[in-house]
């Protein structure tokens, strides 16, 4: 694990996401997760109707909303926005987007450049399931290294099912997320995908794309 001694981070998982058909239509909610420390950030706040959700669950978590430092949106899909109103004291990331009211900060996301909040916390590109998705990459006591990674994982599996992440969820460019996905999956302990419940990074997910690597 790659664990850094002096991070004092902790992540909660407040709702689990979920995709489904039912009866012709598609259901679905995002995976909303929490993260305290020395920088406060809510990533992906559901869709507009789960207001009261979040607030609740923020306060079941010892956390108000002013407390919140950054709120993101991995990417620019309603039920991955719905509550960043919420957040007023916060910076908002959304995609490669960061803002603060009416300002607009300029960050080369589209470079690579990782945002770096501290040395336990930062987000980073990884485009793919859309042109500007990014992720959260958090150093935890608890889970160690914990990647939240919005739809760039649509929920454990789809890593024996990539069909699930390729044309269900939608990839708007396949390669790419392939690339970020396989990046993902080797620096991480854990996953916290877009629309399910968070999962470990076993030794055979991490060996099948070192493998499939050493075969390019
Ligand atoms: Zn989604």
């Amino acid at each position: 694990m790659s664990l850094s001694p002096s991070s004092n981070y902790s992540l909660k998982v407040l709702y689990d996401g979920y995709s489904r058909m039912e009866k012709g239509s598609m259901r679905a909610n995002c995976t909303c997760t929490l993260i305290k420390g020395p920088n406060n950030m809510i990533i992906d706040t559901m869709t507009a109707w789960d207001r009261d959700k979040i607030v609740s669950a923020l306060a079941d978590n010892d956390v108000k909303c002013e407390d919140i430092h950054y709120a993101i949106g991995t990417h620019g899909h309603s039920d991955h926005l719905g509550n960043l109103n919420l957040f007023t004291k916060a910076k908002h990331i959304v995609g490669y987007t960061v803002s603060f009211g009416d300002i607009f900060f300029i960050h080369p996301f589209e470079t690579g450049e990782p945002f770096k909040i501290d040395d336990n916390l930062q987000v980073i590109p990884t485009p793919g399931h859309t042109s500007a998705d990014v992720s959260v990459v958090v150093k935890t006591a608890e889970f160690g290294t914990v990647v939240v990674a919005g739809d760039l994982f649509e929920r454990e599996d789809d890593v024996e099912d990539p069909s699930l992440w390729k044309y269900v969820a939608g990839s708007e460019n396949m390669e790419s997320q392939e690339k970020h996905r396989n990046e993902v999956l080797l620096m991480a302990d854990y996953i916290v995908p877009g629309h399910g419940p968070m999962f470990k990074v076993t030794q055979a997910m991490k060996d099948v794309v070192k493998k499939s690597s050493e075969n390019r």
